[in-house]
């Protein structure tokens, strides 16, 4: 490693956060340091690159900013460097994009090698240097805690290294394989920090024997409600409960009501094209038939069968006013969520009130923060990674300053 210039900046994580503000900082002359305790960078974009990389979403950035919990301090980062600039920054890379028809936006390429290798090749032209296998341990004032890692991951070699500024960039704490472990955790104030949960993640419940044959298929166009809040879209059942991006999207709900009542419940209605008097007549007009045989004349398939037939009471399978009920109306319990290491994202971590509007620690003047290491939480759909990289541009803009003198 070689000793750091004066005003030299270290950046730990080599994520969306971190490589954006990089790309600020080291644009601007400033010489810059990212540690990243992986063999290589931004291992989480590539992950979210395998099925499409959702970069981020086209909308009104009224609606846009409603996406995030809490609303205030993500909106300003987001007005700052939106879903345009995103794209005119990815076509600056040389990365083409195009907008879903849900109105997600993903390189045309789909995949995230492209859009990685083109930026870091980008950092490294501006002289940004990026020391792999280099894990952070801890900060104190403007001094740095490292250790060198070797190919297994235990510490050869540990040193401590001043710097102008640390940037805190280490991600949250699901998918531990790919270097984000949480531990930076244990370097804030237990008021400085809200305890990491899993978001944007399945939700547990245990079926009987009967579901399996179901299990891996989608319930399709259903309208699901869990408290205040109601969504529509496509549900997949799992051997463990249910997962899909509607799913995601009432997690915060769910949690709330977790906290709450410890258990969640959902409620789906199953034919939200039909109201309850055309399924009730429909249901009444076929009563002679078999249950599944009058259900799949209303419009359900097996996999909505299925479900009904689980989440009711055989003696209620003959009333067809309480079967019109339940297809409209079908609660389901669930008893939590799955691992958080198995979640897209992390709610919880450092409080917005631990750091001020320039992400500078409180605490720490030398330290700033960004990424999904903050207490926020959005669901899919490109919010996660705008957020990501809004907030390392404008950290990268206020450490600037910040090394300029400019407090
Ligand atoms: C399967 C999956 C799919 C996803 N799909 C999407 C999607 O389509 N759209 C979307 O918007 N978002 C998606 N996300 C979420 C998105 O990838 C993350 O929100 C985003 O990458 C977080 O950026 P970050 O910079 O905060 O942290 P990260 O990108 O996680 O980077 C943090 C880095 O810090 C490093 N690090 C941590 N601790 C230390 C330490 N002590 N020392 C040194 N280095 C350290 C880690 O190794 C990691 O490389 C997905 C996530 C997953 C898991």
């Amino acid at each position: 490693m070689t000793t750091p210039k004066p005003k030299t900046v270290a950046i730990i994580g080599a994520g969306a956060a971190g490589l954006m503000a990089a790309e600020v900082l080291s644009s601007r002359g400033v010489p810059v340091q990212v540690y990243e305790q992986m063999p290589t960078a931004g291992r989480k974009i590539l992950m979210a690159g395998k099925t499409g990389l959702n970069i981020s979403h086209d909308e009104p950035l009224p609606t846009f900013i409603t996406r995030y919990t809490p609303t205030d301090p993500l909106a300003e980062f987001v007005r700052q460097f939106s879903a345009a600039d995103i794209r005119a920054w990815m076509n600056g890379l040389g990365i083409d994009s195009y907008v879903g028809s849900s109105g997600r936006i993903f390189p045309v390429q789909m995949k995230a090698s492209g859009l990685l290798r083109a930026w870091l090749h980008r950092l490294e032209q501006q002289g940004t240097e990026f020391y792999y296998r280099h894990r952070c341990l801890g900060v104190v004032d403007n001094e740095l805690s490292l250790a060198v890692l070797d190919k297994h991951g235990d510490m050869t070699e540990q040193f401590s290294q001043k710097f102008a500024a640390i940037i805190l960039a280490c991600g949250g704490g699901s998918y531990r394989r790919l270097g984000c472990d949480g531990a930076w955790q244990a370097w804030f104030g237990v008021d400085e920090i809200t305890p990491l949960y899993a978001s944007n993640v399945g939700v547990v419940r245990t079926w009987s024997p009967f579901m399996q044959s179901i299990f891996g298929q989608a319930l399709k166009r259903v309208t699901a409600t869990v408290g205040q809040e109601c969504v529509h879209g496509d549900i997949v059942i799992s051997h463990y409960g249910m997962e899909s991006g509607l799913i995601y999207k009432l997690n915060r709900s769910m949690k709330d009501a977790l906290d709450y009542h410890g258990k969640i419940c959902l409620y789906l209605d199953l034919l939200p094209a039909k109201s309850i008097d055309d399924i009730t007549q429909a249901l009444n007009r076929n009563k002679k038939q078999s249950l599944n045989t009058s259900l799949k004349k209303i419009g359900l398939d097996a996999v909505k069968i299925a479900l009904l037939r689980e989440c009711t009471d055989k003696t209620d399978w003959s009333d067809f006013c309480k079967m019109a009920d339940f297809i409209k109306k079908l609660p389901i319990e669930f008893d939590g969520f799955r691992p958080i290491d198995e979640a897209i994202s992390t709610g919880g971590g450092v409080k917005f009130s631990a750091v001020n509007d320039k992400l500078q620690s409180k605490s720490n003047p030398y330290l700033f923060i960004a990424g999904e290491m903050l207490d926020w939480d959005a669901p899919t759909g490109g919010y996660l990674l705008t957020a990501c990289l809004a907030m390392g541009r404008a950290v990268g803009g206020h450490v600037w300053q910040f090394v300029q003198g400019g407090r």
